[in-house]
């Protein structure tokens, strides 16, 4: 745990989000400035600042809930591809220091992009977090 760290307070339930799913080790929600409609992160309950700091453990659990989302944004968002990805230290471009991995849909001929500058619409990350997670939510009941 860091008391500083923006996705721990999400973890604890200090600071907001539009949560799609989270079960022991994982937590969902979508990134507050997408850079796509439905650019999802996964992130992990314990504070780990990268890929190298993170347990093997908490990565394959990330890793099981990245396949949940993806499977989740692919009936509710149907982008033409998926891109996932994690960046480790600023000269990667990480700007938050606790582990995570981004669901980012693409579309043919879109331009490439890792960050956007602008908030999403939170009338729609509101919408997309309850289609996300009820697609989850049934896929678990089958
Ligand atoms: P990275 O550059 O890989 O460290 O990505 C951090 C991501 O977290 C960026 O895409 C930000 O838009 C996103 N982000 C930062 N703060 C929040 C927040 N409070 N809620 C949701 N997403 C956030
Ligand atoms: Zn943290």
């Amino acid at each position: 745990m860091s008391h500083n760290c923006i996705f721990c307070k999400i973890v604890r339930g200090e600071a907001p989000a539009n949560k799609v799913y989270e079960d022991d080790h994982t937590l969902a929600f979508m990134d507050i400035f997408p850079v796509t409609d439905g650019h999802t992160l996964v992130i992990t309950k314990d504070h780990f600042a990268n890929l190298f700091e993170a347990s093997t453990e908490a990565l394959l659990a990330v890793a099981a809930t990245a396949k949940r989302v993806a499977h989740a944004l692919e009936t509710v968002v149907k982008p033409d591809g998926l891109m996932v990805f994690q960046l480790n230290g600023a000269a990667a471009g990480q700007t938050v220091f606790h582990y995570h991995m981004h669901l980012m849909p693409r579309a043919h001929g879109e331009p490439l992009a890792l960050h956007a500058r602008q908030p999403g619409d939170p009338a729609r990350l509101d919408e997309l977090a309850a289609a996300l997670g009820a697609h989850v939510r049934d896929k678990n009941r089958e």
